[in-house]
């Protein structure tokens, strides 16, 4: 068997003691993300890509039961667009890449950091009466925003994936109810499949999206201490509308514009799962987005080695048959242990160990990734064994990050209390008064923005950057 050199295959850095250094180490080793020729951006390998997939065939049949519908919108958007909403171009000028080739007569092109404009052009072709509405499109696509900031994989790149909604309805109620609702599914589907808990709540007037009258969002904490925004909602109110000249005629039987919102997720949620449920030996891959759930590595020695690989290929095909997905990893050039720190490297939750002596005894041993525990099953037990395992690994790795978050969220009611919990690298609700300006002076004096403001928690005292009334309990944290 040739010898290959584990330790600079495995991870060298622990996560407690460099988080910034082991991170990308754990992209890069673990096969998801490769750095690419072009600054800022990356290349998605297929252990990532797969966790991409996992998040659409998810959220499609999302989509489905709201009457979203699926389409593609041009990459690129004429400059005049972005200046019909003033507040829009202002807000995303510094980040557009501009197409610099042109003929004399013809406009400036941007590559799309988001698709406001460019929908709104066609809403206001496709939209004639009350009738056509609510109107709901989403669009599976690629961005581009020209960062100057340092990039960081999957967290921060110039290029990145994503789903954008974008819904207009006949009046704000209906528009605001879906914002709420389309928050709600993300909410869901960082639970239920990325395993990731969150708190959510309303952007500050700083952090409002570019042209919308409120946004919400979607914040994890992530190991480091430092939060990261996984999604937003946006109620953008009538102003693309107005801009785009985008109309219907009411029941009234008179001119309206419609309601607006969008909301969007990126393949940044890939780079949270890594953050969150990785470890020193690699990717811990949660179950329900793993593209491989579970390996079996067969033990082999020469006098039984046929009748041990029939085992492990019947029981392949007993799992795949329980809707599974399995891998026989039945190569003879590496030895089981070589194959255990490879798999745990990519971070595949269930390890099935299968060897003679099991065989002789009727069973298989299955390790969890995630807590390195060894279960012996029965071979007659396994799928059911193997589902019951996924899912409590799903359930523990939830609540582990769940404690995580919940044990690292404090109150401070001073500006000295506020510094002490950032320094320590905790999420802290504060009094606050909401200003721009306020928000800018905390920033300075803590290196923390804004999060959000989360629902139904009424502000006490005053607020602690300005000593000005309080409107709303606001979480603040270091942000990704
Ligand atoms: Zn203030």
């Amino acid at each position: 068997m040739p010898k290959k050199d584990e330790k600079s295959l495995g991870i060298t850095v622990k996560k407690h003691e460099n988080f910034l250094e082991w991170y990308p180490e754990v992209v890069v080793k673990a096969e998801l993300a490769d750095y690419s020729p072009i600054k800022g951006c990356m290349v998605i390998r297929p252990n990532a890509y797969a966790i991409w997939q996992k998040v659409q065939e998810y959220f499609n049949p999302v989509l489905k039961k709201h009457d979203v519908k699926n389409c593609y919108f041009p990459l690129f958007i004429p400059e005049s667009f972005f200046h019909k909403e003033a507040q829009h171009a202002e807000g995303f000028s510094p980040e557009v890449a501009w197409i610099g080739n042109k003929e004399d007569d013809e406009e400036r092109l941007a590559v799309r950091p988001t698709s406001e404009t460019i929908i709104a052009d066609s809403f206001s072709k496709w939209l004639r009466s009350w009738r056509d509405l609510p109107l709901k499109v989403n669009q599976w696509a690629n961005v581009v925003r020209w960062e100057t900031n340092q990039t960081r994989l999957f967290l921060r790149t110039r290029e990145f994936l994503w789903q954008e909604g974008h819904c207009i309805y006949a009046t704000e109620e209906d528009c605001v109810k879906d914002v709420h609702a389309f928050m709600d599914e993300y909410v869901a589907l960082v639970k239920e499949l990325l395993a990731i808990p969150v708190v959510t709540g309303m952007k500050t007037k700083k952090e409002t999206f570019a042209g919308a009258k409120f946004s919400l969002a979607m914040e994890g904490l992530m190991p480091d201490g430092r939060a990261l925004q996984m999604g937003t909602s946006h109620n953008l109110g009538q102003g693309f509308m107005k801009a785009f000249d985008v109309t219907f005629v009411g029941m009234d039987e008179q001119k309206h514009a419609p309601w607006y919102n969008s909301w969007g997720v990126s393949t940044r949620l890939v780079g949270a799962v890594i953050m969150t449920h990785a470890d020193d030996k690699g990717m811990v891959m949660p179950p329900r987005v793993a593209p491989i759930q579970a390996v079996i590595v067969p033990i082999l020695f020469e006098d039984s080695k046929e009748k041990v690989l029939q085992a492990c290929k019947q029981m392949q095909s007993e799992l795949e048959s329980h809707h599974i997905s399995v891998h026989l990893d039945d190569r003879t050039e590496y030895s089981p242990g070589w194959k255990f720190n490879e798999w745990e490297l990519k971070g595949i939750p269930l390890r099935i160990e299968l060897g003679p002596k099991d065989l002789a005894k009727g069973e298989c041993v299955i390790v969890r990734r995630d807590t390195g525990k060894k279960n012996p099953v029965k071979l007659t037990n396994v799928h059911d064994s193997a589902k019951t395992q996924l899912d409590e690994m799903h359930h523990d790795l939830y609540m582990k990050a769940k404690h995580f978050l919940e044990g690292n969220t404090v109150e401070a009611k001073s500006m000295d209390e506020l510094q002490h919990h950032i320094r320590e690298r905790k999420m802290v609700l504060i009094p606050f008064c909401g200003e721009p300006q306020c928000e800018e002076d905390i920033k300075k004096k803590t290196d923390a923005g804004s999060r959000c403001i989360p629902f139904g928690k009424k502000p006490k005292d005053t607020c602690i950057g300005c000593g000005k009334t309080a409107t709303s309990m606001t979480y603040f944290a270091k942000a990704y």
